[in-house]
């Protein structure tokens, strides 16, 4: 089986029907007009049954957790998905409402559904939902990980350690890229009257009456096209330094790809192959690969196998038993969540780390860990440190709400980890300290570079 057959999946056993009007991909996850094996897909049936193609996106005003701030980022690279799907002669229409009832009613004049894959519990049974209700075949094409989730493992893996070798295992029969196909039928003509205009993105998403708490930003461009330029800026004048300093959050020699990899609007495999072609040490490459491909899908591995992704009941029993154990330890400084959240703790390095979190909507992996496992030692119970933990990620990251906002966010508290010298408060659960990092870097340049935010 060739390897974009490995990443494709029927949903239901219904065929082809004849007498449509042509064939939809419900574009969902994988928010992009290149490198996109869904899409490929669906141009392929589309010239296979010599209709034209039309591609739908429906962008949900109530989606779980979405505010103001991920919706303009992502409406910013829907604007360039559609113009570019339309140059290739398939047709875009975008909509407003519950995707899965929207896709389920444009499927009836298509002659074949394809549609990409998300791997959270609501995109999992929007899926089944369309695979169920739309009279002809489903199918559904992985294109957001390098390793399909089963193809990688199927059993959920306990940590990197474990993942490690079996996705480097079947990474090499992975690594083809999606060629563009010409499209033989051009799609005038198709859509609904309910289509929307996206000419500007940042008025449709202040129209769309969502959580408008959360600004957007401004450092941060949604598109493949900006994914594509930070990806060459990162590749020349950072990947070189990745491997020893990508740790440092003031020299931050760090890519930036994740609110991209989040929306689908680059790939990958594509960031994959460029990495590995880029000039750098191997060593520097191998880090990157570890973070992009090893942790990046474990976290896949684990919302995939586990229901419980979203609670603190999915935390290893160890973890849990051992952050129990301490939970009535004396805590020297708590606080509500309103004040962690405006950054009014003790703390400057904490208070600097949610500055730059509430203003840019991204933090350096390193400080993510500090902010998080000093939040342990600031609320009352480990239970409320997960919730207020999640809830904060997801709000301000414009890379929030994905796998690997649980996975990391479980990381916090044990997971993919193992147990260290027990201490107050923490019991087995590795920690971090303010004077951690003081040692290991000019942390009070960071503080003042947040300031100045
Ligand atoms: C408490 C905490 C919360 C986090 N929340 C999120 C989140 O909501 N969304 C999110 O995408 N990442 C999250 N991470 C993981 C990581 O911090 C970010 O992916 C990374 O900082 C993104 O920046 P970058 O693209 O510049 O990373 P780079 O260092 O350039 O890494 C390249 C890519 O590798 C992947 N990657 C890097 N570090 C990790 C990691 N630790 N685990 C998994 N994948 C990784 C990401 O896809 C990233 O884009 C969190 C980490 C912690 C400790």
């Amino acid at each position: 089986m060739d390897q974009h057959a490995r990443r494709t999946r029927a949903l239901n056993s219904r065929s082809p029907r004849s007498d449509t009007k042509f064939i939809l991909y419900w574009m969902q996850h994988s928010q992009r007009a290149d490198g996109n094996p869904a899409l490929e897909r669906a141009a392929y049936w589309a010239n296979t049954c010599k209709l034209p193609l039309l591609v739908l996106f429906v962008v949900d005003p109530d989606y779980p957790d979405a505010n103001l701030r991920h919706y303009t980022f992502m409406l910013q690279g829907l604007k360039e998905t559609m113009a570019a799907v339309e140059r290739r002669g398939a047709a875009f229409s975008l909509r407003l409402g519950k995707p899965a009832e929207i896709a389920v009613q444009v499927s009836c004049e298509a002659a074949v559904v394809v549609t990409d894959r998300g791997y959270l519990r609501h995109l999992v049974a929007w899926r089944a939902q369309l695979a169920d209700e739309a009279r002809c075949l489903v199918e559904m094409v992985e294109g957001d990980v390098i390793v399909p989730v089963e193809e990688a493992s199927n059993r959920q893996e306990t940590a990197a350690r474990t993942f490690r070798p079996r996705v480097h295992r079947a990474l090499p029969a992975f690594l083809d890229r999606p060629q563009a196909m010409a499209l033989k039928c051009k799609a005038a003509g198709l859509g609904s009257k309910a289509d929307q205009a996206l000419d500007d993105p940042a008025a449709f998403a202040q129209a769309l009456g969502c959580d408008a708490s959360v600004a957007p930003v401004g450092d941060i461009e949604g598109g493949s096209k900006a994914a594509r330029s930070r990806l060459a800026s990162f590749l020349k004048d950072d990947l070189p330094n990745y491997d020893d300093g990508r740790a440092d959050m003031v020299q931050r020699h760090v890519s930036v790809m994740s609110p991209y990899l989040h929306f689908g609007q680059i790939s990958p495999l594509e960031i994959y192959h460029a990495v590995n072609d880029a000039e750098a040490k191997d060593d520097s490459r191998a880090s990157y690969v570890e973070e992009m491909l090893v942790r990046r899908e474990l976290a896949v591995n684990f919302v995939h196998h586990e229901r419980n992704y979203d609670s603190f009941a999915a935390m290893p029993a160890w973890a849990r038993e051992t952050l129990e154990a301490h939970k009535g330890d004396p805590r020297e400084h708590t606080y509500t969540r309103k004040d962690l959240e405006a950054g009014k703790t003790h703390d400057p390095y904490w208070n600097a780390a949610m500055r730059e979190m509430r203003l840019t909507g991204y933090l350096h992996n390193h400080m993510r860990m500090y902010w998080g496992k000093r939040l342990i030692a600031m609320t009352n119970t480990p239970r409320t440190a997960y919730e207020t933990a999640l809830a904060l990620n997801n709000k301000y990251f414009l890379d929030g709400r994905d796998a690997n906002s649980y996975a990391n966010i479980g990381w916090l508290f044990g997971l993919h980890d193992r147990g260290w010298p027990e201490r107050d408060v923490f019991g087995k659960v590795r920690t971090m300290t303010a004077s951690g990092l003081k040692r290991k870097f000019d942390i009070d340049a960071y503080v003042a570079w947040t300031e100045r935010l």
